[in-house]
């Protein structure tokens, strides 16, 4: 038998039953079109948040990486919760503002950023982070020509990465920033350009669980930043120091020790530099806020056995739920927490692969993991499903089309029409 991922802190059964948002996830499912269903509980989302700003240090700012999920609901809640958000395209920008949040709130990395999506950026006082001396001198032709002083910060390509990380984003060459050494030439360009300056993007790596890693690759980030400042001669109005904090998906994962990393944070923060004394700090997260407050259902369509397999078909798969199935940046396929919701606090009675609908076999959420025994009609939970699900999965494969998503909890119920996928067949 192979062991499962861990489910998350928060959940529970409620007559047996998985409850997300204070309530059996059956009864979520009987108000969607469909399964399957991504859930995302706003009590969750809350409580993460609340819990990080305990431990950081007074003063750091929290900021949420839209790509993990733009769920339009999740991002009017996360208005009212964090002090910015870090958006890679223009479609995100329009996410942000059709949900009410103002520009000067946003900042917008991401290699090749097109004119038009420089533009719209400059125009809302978006700050861009700059990805190259090419994209710098864009920007700069547009706010000339518009009339506008652009806010621009420089993403830095630092020259070490985040150890332990599922994703190095810094450290040698690569399409991410503008590499260090090259930085405070561009830093004083930007100075005589009358452009406002916003300082410096330092982005190292993602999905770190290893809380002294992520703390010396914060300190790196304070050093760099600190080097950089004084290179350029000026000071640093703001910096982001980046993120990397991971959530635990596999067996012998385990959560970021989050005191840690804000004891030692705290530690560098009251021995800083004079050329850092009255610059402006944060950390850009995405899956850490979201990811764990999320579940994905999907119902067991088929209960076969294939020479002595045990196979649970669903109605979901890999196209709502790619990096379940290993197929996102992963290099040995283990699985993901999955519970069958229906028999949550059943004991386990078989062995089973839980697998989706798609004709790939690639398309797996659990392979040969302990289930209670689930027949056709029940209900399959797969967690850590709030972030890189829903957007992040090829939705349109096999003319599946997307899943329903909802926010639910305490006073609130939000989701997006969608053409739900049986559509089609109701009149
Ligand atoms: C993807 C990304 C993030 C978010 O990463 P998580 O692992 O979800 O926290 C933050 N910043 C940048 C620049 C990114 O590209």
């Amino acid at each position: 038998m192979k062991p499962l991922g861990p489910i998350p802190a928060g959940f529970s059964a409620v007559d047996g039953v998985l409850a997300v948002g204070g309530r059996p996830v059956t009864q979520w499912v009987d108000q969607a079109p469909d399964t399957p269903l991504f859930l995302y509980s706003a009590d969750l989302v809350r409580s993460r948040i609340a819990a990080l700003r305990a431990a950081m240090p007074d003063g750091l700012d929290i900021h949420y990486a839209v790509k993990a999920n733009p769920f339009a609901p999740l991002l009017k809640l996360m208005s009212g919760l964090v002090d910015g958000f870090d958006i890679a395209s223009g479609g995100e920008l329009r996410a942000m503002l059709g949900a009410g949040v103002s520009g000067p709130q946003i900042s917008f990395a991401g290699p090749g950023k097109r004119d038009t999506e420089l533009e719209a950026a400059i125009v809302h006082g978006v700050t861009l982070n700059l990805e190259s001396e090419g994209e710098a001198a864009r920007a700069l032709a547009i706010g000339n020509r518009l009339g506008l002083a652009p806010r621009l910060a420089i993403r830095v390509n630092p020259d070490f990465d985040l150890k332990g990380s599922g994703m190095k984003m810094g450290g040698g060459a690569k399409p991410f920033g503008i590499d260090a050494e090259r930085v405070p030439a561009l830093v004083r360009t930007i100075l005589g350009s009358g452009a406002e300056w916003r300082g410096f993007h330092i982005f190292a790596g993602s999905q770190a669980l290893d809380a002294t890693a992520i703390a010396e690759t914060q300190g790196q980030a304070l050093d760099l930043a600190a080097r950089l400042a004084q290179e350029s001669g000026a000071p640093l109005p703001h910096c982001n120091l980046g993120g990397g904090l991971g959530i635990p998906y596999f067996a012998s994962d385990t959560p970021v020790d989050i005191a840690e990393v804000g004891v030692r944070l705290s530690e560098r923060f009251a021995a800083l530099p004079d050329i850092l004394a009255e610059t402006r700090f944060c950390m850009e997260l995405g899956r850490y806020l979201v990811g764990e407050s999320g579940v994905y259902i999907t119902r067991i369509l088929d209960r076969k056995v294939s020479h002595g397999e045990t196979f649970l078909v669903t109605d979901g798969g890999l196209h709502h739920q790619l990096a379940a199935s290993g197929n996102f940046g992963t290099v040995v396929r283990r699985n993901y927490p999955v519970a069958i919701a229906t028999r949550f606090d059943a004991p386990v009675e078989e062995e089973a692969s839980i697998v989706g609908c798609l004709c790939t076999p690639l398309d797996k959420l659990a392979e040969k993991a302990g289930f209670p025994r689930a027949e056709v009609g029940d209900l399959v939970a797969v967690f850590c499903a709030g972030a890189y699900g829903a957007s992040a999965s090829p939705a349109a494969f096999l003319g599946q089309g997307p899943a329903f998503e909802m926010l639910v909890g305490e006073g609130i119920v939000t989701s997006e029409r969608r053409r739900p996928k049986s559509g089609l067949f109701r009149s």
